[in-house]
Formats: structure tokens, C-alpha cells, sequence
């Protein structure tokens, strides 16, 4: 997959926490329940910690009980999907699609009434822009 921004992990290293760095480069995943977007539900938009594009707004964010930030849709183009074999598991990753971090996934057990969709994203995927709507 091709992205925008294009660069060696050691240029990201030196612009992330060590924890954004594992989440958004290594794919790595927050423990449930920890992460600081979860509860939070305040009008805004949440962009890429990696880059700052906007890729969710708040009134698409809900409370899943699924210990992450989840939403039932994204701002349209942010986000890209590929499927994600690890774990054992068969599962649909979204990334960010001007610079290629690690979000979370996709699954189809979102609010009915709207997409359907259940966008499970890492809080340390993201960062909370108050001003952004
Ligand atoms: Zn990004």
C-alpha cells in the first residue's frame, strides 16, 4: 500500500513516544480500558497522532463496552482497510491513509441504526482536536 507521507521508522521514532511508535508503526495494541479516549466523549475531531490528518468526528463516537475508543464511522478517505491474519485470527486492520499508522480495526457488531460498523481504535492512534469541527 502506498501512503503520502513516506518515511523510515527511524524518522517516527524521533517524533513518537516510545508507545505511539509501537501502536501506529509496529501495530501494536493498548490494553483495554487504558487508553484516555475511551470514556472521553467531548465535541471534537480525532486525527492521527502520526500525522495529524483528521480521521474521526465525535458525533460518530459511541460507547461500545469494548474497553477502546470506537466509532461507527470515519471521516470519508481517512481511513484505508487490509486484511490482518495475526493472532490466529481473521480480521480487517485500518490504517491511516496519508501516513500508514496503525488504528485498530474494523469489525460488523457497530450501532445498527447507523453503519453497523464498530471502527475500535487505539486512544494512542489518535489525538483530540477541540477546535477541529
Ligand atoms: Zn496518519
Amino acid at each position: 500500500m502506498k501512503f503520502v507521507i513516506n518515511k523510515p521508522d527511524t524518522e517516527w521514532e524521533k517524533n513518537l513516544t516510545p508507545q505511539q511508535f509501537y501502536i501506529l508503526r509496529r501495530k501494536g495494541t493498548d490494553l483495554p480500558g487504558t487508553g484516555k479516549y475511551t470514556y472521553h466523549f467531548e465535541e471534537g475531531i480525532y486525527r492521527c497522532a502520526g500525522c495529524g490528518a483528521p480521521l474521526f468526528k465525535s458525533v460518530n463516537k459511541y460507547d461500545s463496552h469494548c474497553g477502546w475508543p470506537s466509532f461507527d464511522d470515519a471521516i470519508p478517505g481517512a481511513v484505508v482497510m487490509q486484511p490482518d491474519y495475526s493472532h490466529n485470527m481473521i480480521r480487517t486492520e485500518i490504517l491511516c491513509t496519508t501516513c500508514g499508522g496503525h488504528l485498530g480495526h474494523i469489525f460488523d457488531d457497530g450501532p445498527r441504526e447507523t453503519t453497523g460498523k464498530r471502527y475500535c481504535v487505539n486512544s494512542t492512534s489518535l489525538k483530540f482536536d477541540k477546535s477541529g469541527l
